[in-house]
């Protein structure tokens, strides 16, 4: 199966949209008559696939809605010659308690590989700048980036422990607050003095690599969060970041979800219906979709993401707060791309190339059918581009890191899809401090669950579990009249 979303390019069959993927689903729907549901999910990304799962097992009647053709939102893999690129959403780690709970309840921990293989090849961390590249040590690599992070987020003495110490609570004190104003910017104008020209290179690419967006519009709070959910140390970003990923890609995971809550016999599902409005009244929720259906339930869950719910009619209209942060919306425009390259010992390389290159950050991550290398690479809002607009602009990024020989491009361009507006959450200096809380509350019979408004792993994957199931229960507590949640 092939879904539209997502290109590939080689030399031979040049620029093609639409990549297979074992998370299209067939037949795009299973409504059958006419009925009222318990409830109605919006968006069937991991937020979405655990609330519905999570009801339909629990006895509810359940209607999936969602706008693509396929499960996995923001996290699709596509399978191309056998082997698995990942669009989106990829590395999970034991770390992150919800996903690894998924991870055993699938028994799937022996379905997981490291992405680094440092045994063969050129073994070397590339840094190239306007002034030409350096290359380095892994060992070197990480005492670089320790020492350079480690600088930017001591504001209290403990590298930001006294900052955030409850990683999962929603509630940011009055020092947390004072930092989510600040961006990134302001904090390396503060330390400048302190930072080797190299240890600024390596913190402004690894901040850029995480927020996608520049240092202006990056949060220093939400940069402390990931931080310090990563147990306040580079290593720990490294290990919860960029370790491991499924061998069958993360539609491998994804499709246990939906499969579960199919197997319930509770979950309607139709694909293909983006959600034009929502009207909400005290008989219930009335979902219409832009074909022109209309189907009804008594609660909703909306399981979509921040950057697109301005899209839809919501009646009444959404809280002021949601509004508002609806329509600032997060900053992340993360350019992922994939290349399968014939040099065999790039398979151990990890490169940054900034400020002046497309791609800022880039490393070897597999080994193709053929033996070829596989090199996964990371643009942002920082000299942003469209892969898609021009294949030897993307091939010359790649390039940017070391010499190379490419043979085949994948990747989907998250800037423009219309259902996600964006790659993972990162907010912008106040957004968090301003409207955290507005953007999880309920509103009538309707329930917000997305990764982008989770309390701990906010912008992953662990994150919309976390938020998935939150909303079911939330939703089944209600359903039963018991104590809100
Ligand atoms: P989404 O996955 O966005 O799901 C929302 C769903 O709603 C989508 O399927 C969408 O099509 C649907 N929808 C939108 N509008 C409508 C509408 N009008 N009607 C009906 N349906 C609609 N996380 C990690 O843990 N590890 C990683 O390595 C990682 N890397 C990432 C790399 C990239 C490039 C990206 C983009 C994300 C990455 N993430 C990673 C983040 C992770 O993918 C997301 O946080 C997570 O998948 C979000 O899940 P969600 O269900 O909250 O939202």
């Amino acid at each position: 199966m092939a879904s539209k979303d997502g290109y590939s390019w080689t030399k031979a069959d040049g620029l093609r949209p639409g990549i297979p993927c074992i998370g299209a689903i067939q037949p795009p729907s299973n409504v059958k008559d006419v009925q009222e549901y318990d409830v109605i999910v919006v968006g069937a990304g991991y937020s979405g696939l655990t609330a519905a799962r999570d009801a339909s097992v629990a006895g509810l009647k359940v209607l999936l809605l969602e706008a693509r053709d396929r499960i996995g939102g923001r996290s699709w893999s596509s399978n191309i010659e056998g082997y698995p690129y990942e669009m989106g959403g990829t590395w999970v780690y034991w770390g992150q308690a919800t996903v690894w709970r998924e991870i055993a309840r699938y028994g799937m921990q022996d379905d997981l590989e490291i992405s680094y293989d440092f045994s063969r090849g050129i073994n070397k961390f590339l840094l190239a700048s306007a002034h030409g590249t350096q290359d380095f040590t892994h060992e070197q690599e990480d005492a670089l980036m320790e020492s350079a992070l480690c600088k930017l987020v001591n504001i209290d003495g403990t590298h930001g422990r006294d900052t955030i110490p409850y990683p999962h609570s929603g509630i940011l004190n009055p020092q947390a607050r004072k930092y989510d104003y600040v961006s990134v910017a302001d904090r390396l104008a503060e330390i400048k003095h302190q930072l080797t020209p190299n240890e600024r290179l390596c913190a402004e690419a690894f901040i850029l690599l995480c927020s996608g967006a520049t240092l202006e519009t990056t949060s220093f709070y939400e940069f402390l969060h990931w931080w310090a959910l990563c147990g306040y140390s580079y290593e720990g970003c490294i290990n919860h970041l960029v370790k491991y990923k499924f061998k069958g890609g993360q539609s491998s995971f994804a499709i246990r979800f939906f499969g579960e809550a199919l197997a319930s016999g509770n979950l309607s599902y139709a694909f293909n219906q983006p959600v034009a409005s929502v009207k909400d009244s005290s008989s219930g929720v009335a979902v219409t979709t832009r074909t022109g259906q209309t189907f009804k339930a008594r609660r909703m869950i909306s399981a979509m993401p921040l950057n697109v719910l301005a899209d839809v009619k919501f009646e009444p209209p959404l809280s002021k707060g949601r509004e508002a942060a609806a329509k600032t919306g997060h900053v992340n425009q993360t350019v992922k791309v994939h290349a399968e390259i014939s040099d065999r010992d790039l398979r151990s390389f990890t490169g940054i190339s900034y400020p002046h290159n497309n791609l800022i950050y880039g490393f070897g991550d597999g080994e193709t059918p053929k033996g070829n290398t596989h090199v996964v690479a990371f643009g942002g809002q920082h000299n942003h581009f469209h892969p898609e607009d021009s294949i030897e602009r993307t091939i010359e990024a790649f390039k940017g890191f070391a010499p190379m020989n490419v043979e085949r491009v994948v990747f989907h361009n998250w800037s423009r899809d219309e259902f996600a507006k964006g790659a993972w959450f990162f907010s912008a200096p106040g957004l968090l401090a301003d409207h955290l809380k507005d953007m999880r509350d309920r509103h009538g019979n309707i329930f917000f669950s997305c990764s982008d408004w989770a309390l701990g792993w906010r912008s992953f994957i662990d994150g919309a579990i976390e938020e998935g199931g939150r909303a079911a229960a939330a939703v089944r507590a209600d359903l039963l009249g018991r104590a809100k949640i």
